[in-house]
């Protein structure tokens, strides 16, 4: 990276969207990354994928914040233990108890903030809405809202936040993936669990579905009895 290149930041949580996401203003971009931990079930491994995947595109610039808040106030299934995490897709029905309250406006909040210090133009965000779990901030509307705040909001209004994935079905993301090299075996996607990818999640059932529809094997390592023969 020459420090002539402009520069790009990329919320990177550490699953498969992002990681893709990442790869793209990588190459397009001085590329710096941005993790956001909020006390959510899989923490620990979600930041041990997002420095590897750091590592592996050369994403030298790296933010990481721990967002206290969205743990406290709970209400969903990934900060909140006595809500389970469900065993099925909830594609096409109502909004998940995966779900995290307005979750995605914290994230961009520290990127813009970030990017205001560092000169960032744009912000990528893995945001995709078909094939995904109806959350209300993976909506193109709540971007185009968003950089409107964000032209009233800061120094130069200058920033926008892309979203290239956000119309694209699962299976083409990992396909796009397989194409720019993404690190797609360092991303972790499971709600539940940390050692083995549970299988059965919401995030789970759509990210094996997607590698099967794209005619290829998730290289993550998975609980054997949960991995899919056909039927999904
Ligand atoms: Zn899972």
């Amino acid at each position: 990276m020459t420090g002539s290149q402009p520069k790009a930041i990329v919320l990177l949580s550490g699953g498969m969207d992002s990681c893709v996401c990442a790869a793209l203003a990588a190459r397009e971009f001085d590329a710096a990354a941005l993790h956001v931990s909020y006390g959510q079930r899989t923490e620990e491994r979600e930041r041990q994928a997002f420095l590897g995947i750091c590592d592996r595109l050369a994403i030298r610039d790296r933010l990481l914040v721990h967002n206290e808040a969205l743990r406290i106030i709970g209400g969903s299934a990934l900060t909140d233990e006595s809500i389970a995490v469900p065993e099925s897709p909830s594609v096409g029905r109502e909004i998940p108890v995966t779900y995290v309250p307005f979750r995605n406006a914290h994230f961009l909040a520290v990127a813009v903030s970030w990017g205001e210090v560092l000169g960032a133009g744009k912000i990528y965000i893995g945001a995709v809405e078909p094939d995904s779990s109806g959350y209300p901030d993976c909506r193109p509307a709540y971007y185009e809202a968003f950089n409107r705040v964000i032209r009233k909001g800061t120094r130069e209004g200058k920033i926008e936040i892309v979203t290239p994935l956000i119309a694209m079905h699962k299976h083409e993301i990992v396909r796009l993936g397989l194409e720019l090299g993404a690190p797609l075996d360092l991303t972790w996607s499971c709600y539940s669990r940390g050692d083995r990818a549970c299988g059965v999640c919401d995030s789970c059932v759509l990210r094996l579905r997607a590698f099967q529809q794209a005619g290829t094997t998730d290289p993550v390592p998975y609980v054997e009895s949960t991995v899919p023969t056909g039927s999904l």
